[in-house]
């Protein structure tokens, strides 16, 4: 099986055929310099320069090669490249005429790709007319990134007519190097917190926290952020008045300037190439010197503070032409970082050489608790892998069986130690109602939580008891209480925040244990395969009506022989979207929005 990536920019084109499973490239094209002078270039060789400049003419000319070029090669289908998703999109998508509407509808937040990569969409769609197309976005993986770090603190009502909201982009190669880096390690990504650095002509960062992107530093558009090739990065909004009265810039003479004559070629006045940066600046150029120096410091400043956003971190990946081939940077981004339990390893760093059969290095030493690594990027690999995935569920149709909703209030899970002081020594539960899951209880007992804020009494006590203490509660609970504690799954308490916990016979102060329960599923293994999901995937689920369905994405599988099928939200959950206890789910198929199938009656669990 083979995917074409098309990857359809403003001033090049490229594209690869490329086997999903092996990652063998047959055929690679690239179009550059569509703007200027263009020429077609072929990785058997062959080279044609194209007789006019803009982008339809080369797009015409390189789809039509291509079909000649392929016409022994057998191909499955189209993958594209799409920049913005918006919030429409969190996966990959089938291309349909809808879709290609949505993704027109995106343009004006990025009015200098989506136009072209529609354009790409469309004239494949035109010539290789026999074949499934798909999108896979740019801005998808960072659909998972909390309110809290999606928002602008800008006046709600503009927020909510324009769309103003962090979207985050390079996602396909922040998702390919985690998942990288995650095998390397020999560890589930599940369990890591892992910062990416991919650092090429644009440049961003990363926080992937238990293989979720909970942060990253472009925002609405891939201005933010880190200093780039011609891209300023972070600056002071502030600029724009100030810029227009001193100097008499317009708006957009600000946003060309901020985007094209700005970051290393700004500061240094000489290249967007960080090579050129490097040599200059080794050379004694002050100009280089300082563009390196602002290039590494907000690097390394992004470093610090998503180690903070996540309470730690177990490895910082570098990625992307800059990330993969200058050990220079790698040194200044992470060198004097002990302090949070990283320890560069200088002689592997400088001997690291990335090649397509060694894509992984390791420069940390050997009692460092962070992994630094430099993983090199594939993003045509990802889109053909993400491609093939949902060629391989075209024919599914969703007859799983529906999943009962259950609501959980506030509880908290106890141990022996705990309860002793609680409740006294020795003190054994009563059973109030026994719950859904197997051997799981409600106890008569309950016990006063107490936040810097407020005091919430009347927690109840699920038993049996476990081996950590665990409070979980709503987001409303958490402000209630005045403590800012992380959607978590059951058991993962590490890095939480604690609290006083009072009952009649005394009062603990926990030193960990409060969290927001992650919204998740029940299934013993047989359901699993039934499902075709496993412990600990994160998957959507279509609620309520077939026609009118309330989506939850970001539900957690929970696995294990002890549970009985059933999916629980928590009050806040529940109150928002009008459901209740007794109400049933379905599992959607691609775990996208706007893919639900109807469920059919006859599957029903009766
Ligand atoms: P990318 O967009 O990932 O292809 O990265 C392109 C950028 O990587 C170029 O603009 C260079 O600045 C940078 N780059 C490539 N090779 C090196 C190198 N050996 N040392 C430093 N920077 C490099």
């Amino acid at each position: 099986m083979n995917i074409l990536v098309l990857n359809a920019g403003s001033s090049s084109i490229k594209a690869a055929v490329i086997n999903p499973i092996s990652g063998k490239r047959f055929l690679e094209l690239t179009a550059d310099n569509l703007l200027d002078q263009p020429t077609l270039q072929f990785s058997d060789g062959t080279t044609t320069p194209l007789s006019k400049t803009g982008h339809e003419h080369a797009l015409k000319v390189c789809l039509t090669a291509l079909e000649e070029k392929l016409s022994d090669t057998k191909l499955a289908g189209v993958g594209h490249r799409v920049v913005h998703g918006g919030e429409a999109f969190d996966g990959p998508v089938r291309i349909t005429d809808e879709v290609e509407g949505q993704i027109a509808a995106l343009s004006p937040l990025a009015p200098l790709h989506n136009p072209v990569n529609l354009s790409g969409i469309r004239a494949a769609r035109k010539q290789f007319s026999d074949l499934d197309h798909f999108a896979i976005f740019d801005t998808a993986f960072h659909q998972s990134m909390p309110r809290r770090a999606k928002t602008y603190a800008l006046p709600k009502e503009l927020i909510e007519q324009y769309g103003i909201r962090r979207y985050g982009f390079h996602g396909t190669s922040h998702q390919y190097v985690a998942q990288r880096a995650a095998e390397y390690l020999q560890n589930d990504l599940r369990n890591l917190r892992i910062i990416t650095c991919h650092l090429g002509n644009g440049c961003s960062v990363a926080a992937i926290e238990f293989g979720r992107s909970v942060e990253t530093s472009m925002g609405m558009t891939p201005l933010e952020g880190l200093v780039m090739g011609t891209r300023s990065g972070d600056i002071d909004p502030g600029l724009f008045a100030y810029l227009r009265e001193q100097s008499g810039l317009s708006t957009n003479e600000v946003e060309t300037m901020l985007n094209r004559e700005s970051g290393l070629l700004g500061l240094s006045g000489k290249s967007n190439d960080m090579r050129t940066i490097l040599a200059a600046a080794t050379n004694g150029d002050p100009d280089c010197q300082l563009a390196l120096q602002v290039f590494t410091h907000r690097l390394r400043k992004y470093i610090g503070a998503y180690t903070a956003v996540m309470g730690g971190v177990d490895a910082i990946v570098f990625t992307g032409g800059i990330g993969e081939n200058s050990a220079v940077i790698r040194h200044r981004a992470v060198q004097r970082m002990d302090y949070l339990g990283a320890v560069i390893y200088e002689e592997s760093n400088t001997a690291i050489q990335l090649t397509e059969d060694q894509p992984v290095g390791e420069f940390h030493v050997r009692h460092s608790r962070v992994s630094l690594l430099v993983i090199k990027t594939d993003e045509q690999l990802a889109i053909a892998r993400d491609c093939h995935k949902l060629l391989e569920k075209a024919d599914e149709v969703n007859t799983l069986p529906v999943i009962p909703v259950a609501v959980s209030a506030r509880h908290a899970h106890l141990t022996r130690a705990t309860l002793d002081t609680l409740y006294g020594v020795g003190y054994e539960l009563t059973v109030k109602k026994w719950l859904s899951q197997p051997g799981q209880f409600a106890a008569e007992e309950t016990i006063t939580v107490v936040g810097p804020r407020n005091t919430i009494e009347r927690v109840r006590i699920l038993g049996p008891l476990r081996s950590k203490d665990q409070i979980e509660v709503s987001r409303t609970d958490e402000f209630f209480l005045g403590i800012d504690a992380p959607i978590r799954e059951s058991g993962k308490v590490a890095n939480t925040p604690g609290c006083k916990i009072i009952g009649p016979a005394g009062s603990v102060t926990i030193k960990d244990g409060l969290i927001c329960a992650w919204r998740h599923i029940h299934m013993t293994p047989a359901e699993a395969i039934q499902f075709g999901v496993q412990d600990r995937d994160v998957v959507e689920v279509a609620v309520g009506s077939p026609d009118r369905p309330v989506i939850f994405g970001n539900v957690l599988i929970r696995v294990s022989d002890q549970y009985k099928l059933e999916m629980h939200i928590d009050t806040d959950e529940g109150n928002a979207a009008e459901i209740n206890t007794g109400d049933e789910g379905v599992l959607t198929l691609t775990g996208r929005t706007g893919t639900l199938r109807k469920r059919r009656v006859e599957n029903r669990v009766v």
